[in-house]
């Protein structure tokens, strides 16, 4: 068994979890009024190993916007079409040491790394191009529905409108890395956009995002389905780059502190993978400074105190 005395792990987890629920601080994402009504005080946390034991406590039913934690699948979605060769021709795989949507790109003229948006733009423009905009969407749906385990995942339109709606950075890093011809030739950039607005739109709860956490840590193949997303060739690079760059600036220090590939959105949403024994989805919607869940950072540090989960506790 991935994690022998199951029941007492859950306890420790229900421990932190309502050690955690006292935690205000911190602010709702509110650059658009739909994150911003979210009520701040949800609070859920699932684990799923990899052979499939599961525990659940809080808010685990409430269904929440993916928004960055859509990038590493859809770069991993890229990866099993083109292979790393193609994909890197286009994204590098370098922390930026910059905001998540800062209007810059590397010596190249490309995005630093698929993790922070122009590079979550780019990966976009590289899924199933030739099919149409609604297939295109349906493929990355039924991917996260895989991911889940099975279950249908959803999607909030009124989320997806109003990012449309506010999205001169979003445009702005379309155009700057179009003027560098950093896309693939023949790149729909609106459709490419409304794509990557659409991704971060899919409506997931923690216990779909726990098992698909779950499916990184076990290679690609979902614990609870057997079903194999994603070759260990793309999870492992998909993870590397969560490593180094998937908790936006704090990427550095949370390598440093927690030692785990994980990936953070500004809905509050966190998925933490510990290869080769679970994954952890957290979600909880407000938000430090760098725009990573409060109570998920702050979870992810006891839960490393307690357990030797960091990369390099093996040593
Ligand atoms: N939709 C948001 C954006 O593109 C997602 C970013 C995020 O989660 N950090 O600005």
């Amino acid at each position: 068994l991935a994690i022998p005395d199951f029941s007492s792990f859950t306890a420790d987890i229900t421990g932190i979890y309502e050690s955690l629920l006292p935690e205000r601080r911190g602010e709702v994402a509110d650059y658009i009024p739909q994150l911003k009504r979210v009520p701040p005080e949800q609070f859920a946390i699932v684990v799923c190993t990899v052979d499939g034991q599961r525990f659940s406590i809080g808010d685990s039913s409430v269904g929440f916007c993916v928004q960055s934690v859509c990038k590493p699948v859809n770069y991993s979605l890229t990866l099993e079409e083109h292979g790393a060769e193609v994909v890197h021709r286009h994204v590098g795989r370098e922390p930026s040491g910059r905001g998540f949507n800062e209007l810059s790109l590397n010596g190249d003229g490309l995005p630093h790394n698929p993790m922070i948006n122009s590079g979550a733009i780019m990966s976009c423009s590289l899924i199933k191009p030739d099919l149409d905009i609604a297939d295109r969407f349906d493929y990355v749906a039924a991917t996260w529905q895989r991911l889940s385990g099975g279950r249908p995942v959803g999607f909030n339109n009124a989320v997806y409108l109003s990012e449309r709606q506010t999205a001169d950075r979003n445009f702005a890093l379309g155009y700057f890395m179009r003027e560098h011809k950093a896309f693939p030739q023949d790149t729909d950039l609106v459709e490419t956009l409304e794509f990557y607005f659409q991704c971060c739109s899919i409506e997931l709860h923690a216990g779909a995002l726990a098992s698909a956490a779950a499916t990184l840590a076990n290679g690609g193949v979902v614990p609870l389905s057997n079903d194999r997303v994603f070759s260990t060739g793309s999870v492992q690079k998909c993870l590397s780059l969560m490593s180094s760059c998937g908790m936006y600036d704090y990427s550095g220090e949370f390598a440093f502190t927690i030692g785990l590939p994980a990936k953070s959105g500004v809905s509050g949403a966190l998925m933490v993978v510990i290869p080769k024994v679970m994954g952890i989805a957290i979600w909880s919607p407000r938000l430090d400074g760098h725009g990573n869940s409060v109570r998920g950072i702050e979870f992810c540090r006891q839960l490393v105190e307690k357990y030797n989960f960091h990369m390099y506790d093996s040593l």
